[in-house]
């Protein structure tokens, strides 16, 4: 093992010690052989290629796509000695061409370049006469399709590297890869045999609950009288949402304030500031609250609804608990946030980049992502252990700090209704929803029923004896399982 790796940490970054997965991630790029490091945000994923980069021989590329990133790190870099320089549509092209020039002196360690860059002639013709030993690949879930934010320029890295003389040896970076990303990545990215690492999601000081209670507004009142004087966040997924709430808590007597893009930009400066410092501790925000908070003492982040995947929520819950107490992160699920989250998807058009193809297959996966959401809030198993999983870290299936872990299910034997739920919808030619199932199985009379002949259907009224409440149970395990 490389002890200079010790040196560089304490000479350049003033550390000690190594964090969770980034040794392992070091030694594997000093060895030549290519890694997948997946941790979260903030785990220090920028260290794990820098310090290869450092003690490699050569010059290295780290691909990224944010100039902001990009000047931020390089910043950071040129601070502490090291030569490094960013290549992107910032530069003016007589800047980028000095750079370039720079560069093929020899005068960096570390390039970062935007992946729109790479198959230019300029570039290429300085990085096959380079001598480059590493290229980095940040954000790499950029490659995917069913990452959130997919970039095709990243599809040219691999082309890229393959035009190189000499393959240097390739890492690939995200803080947000489930199965079918780092599937992916590694794919997409022809990554050989890489050395792959997710570590770090788990957050032992967070107890994690979902609750599907019809009064939503009572229950989060009754838990701030619970909890008079914690600070926290609830996140609601509209501003017309963050509106009501938060004029009733305040009605209510509570010290909430509240947060969306709607507000003028003295507003939310007032009312971050305000909750900062637990002038009013309890927050009411969208999703647009958060980003570059640094609040350690929320004490919970409750989820008035449920956003519309696991990697928003993670994140968002995340801001509980930052100085290592106990927080609770409680989700109040309820069937409409699947249908305003449906809604979400089918209008969004953010991303101009992508072609109506393209598009198609990131709703389709945006889809995916919402289904696993809404599984999450059904699972009777651990929610820690479904959250890791879904980022790819496999352990242990009882954490003791979740609100499945801590309930005693009752077990009932439902394989008679699972056949005839299967039955029913299979004879139907699975053409019907779960409303319309259930009002089969139950033996509705209603209109639609009536009007499409179901009643004619070999399951019709064969579990009229259960509740619509507990036959919905059964099928969201079905559909969860
Ligand atoms: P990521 O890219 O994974 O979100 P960064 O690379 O930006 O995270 O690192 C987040 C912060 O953690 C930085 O301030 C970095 O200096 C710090 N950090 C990284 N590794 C260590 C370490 N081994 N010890 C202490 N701090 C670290
Ligand atoms: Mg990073």
């Amino acid at each position: 093992m490389c002890k200079k790796k010790y040196e560089v940490l304490k000479t350049f970054y003033g550390y000690d010690s190594f964090r969770e997965g980034q040794e392992r991630l070091i030694d594997s790029l000093l060895a030549g052989r290519d890694v997948c490091g997946i941790m979260p945000t903030g785990a220090g994923k920028s260290l794990c290629y820098q310090i290869p980069a450092l003690l490699l021989p050569g010059i290295s590329l780290v691909v990224s796509p944010l100039i902001s990133l990009m000047k931020d790190q390089v910043r950071a870099l040129n601070q502490m000695g090291v030569h490094a320089a960013y290549l992107n549509s910032s530069l003016t092209y007589p800047q980028y061409r000095k750079a370039l020039g720079l560069a093929k002196e020899g005068r960096y360690r570390i390039i970062y370049v935007a992946p729109e860059r790479l198959m230019t002639p300029d570039f290429l013709d300085f990085a096959v006469s380079a001598s480059l030993s590493l290229v980095a690949v940040d954000e790499a879930h950029c490659v995917s399709q069913w990452g959130q934010d997919f970039r095709p320029s990243y599809l040219k890295i691999p082309d890229f590297i393959d035009s190189l003389p000499a393959r240097p040896v390739v890492g690939a970076f995200t803080a947000t890869a489930t199965k079918e990303v780092r599937e992916d990545l590694i794919r997409m990215l022809r990554l050989k045999d890489p050395y792959t690492a997710a570590t770090g999601f788990d957050r032992k000081n967070l107890y994690f609950e979902v609750r599907h209670d019809k009064d939503k507004y009572r229950q989060i009142r009754a838990y701030l009288q619970a909890h008079p004087d914690s600070s926290g966040i609830i996140y609601c997924a509209t501003r017309k949402g963050v509106e009501e709430l938060c004029q009733r808590l305040l009605a209510d007597g509570f010290p909430a304030t509240r947060y969306h893009a709607g507000l003028s930009d003295e507003e939310r400066y007032a009312n971050q500031e305000a909750f900062t410092y637990d002038e009013r501790p309890v927050m009411v925000a969208t999703n647009a609250f958060g980003m570059g908070i640094d609040k350690s003492n929320v004490r919970f982040v409750l989820h008035y609804n449920m956003p519309k995947n696991m990697e928003s929520y993670y994140q968002e819950a995340g801001r509980a608990g930052r100085d290592g107490a106990r927080a609770d992160c409680i989700l109040f699920y309820s069937g409409q946030d699947v249908i305003t989250n449906q809604f979400f998807i089918e209008g969004d058009r953010e991303n101009e980049e992508l072609s109506e193809e393209e598009l198609a297959l990131v709703r389709e996966r945006d889809r995916e992502r919402l289904k696993k959401m809404t599984f999450y809030c059904h699972t009777t198993e651990c929610l820690r252990d479904y959250m890791l999983r879904y980022f790819g870290e496999y352990g242990s299936h009882y954490c003791g700090m979740c609100s499945n872990c801590l309930t005693a299910f009752e077990t009932v034997d439902i394989t008679a209704i699972a056949n005839d739920m299967i039955g029913c919808i299979l004879t139907l030619d699975m053409r019907y929803g779960v409303n319309t199932i259930l009002d089969v199985l139950r033996g509705s009379r209603n209109e639609k029923t009536l009007r499409h002949g179901l009643s004619q259907n070999f399951y019709y009224a064969s579990q009229s004896g259960q509740s619509i409440h507990f036959l919905r149970q059964v099928l969201n395990q079905l559909m969860a399982k």
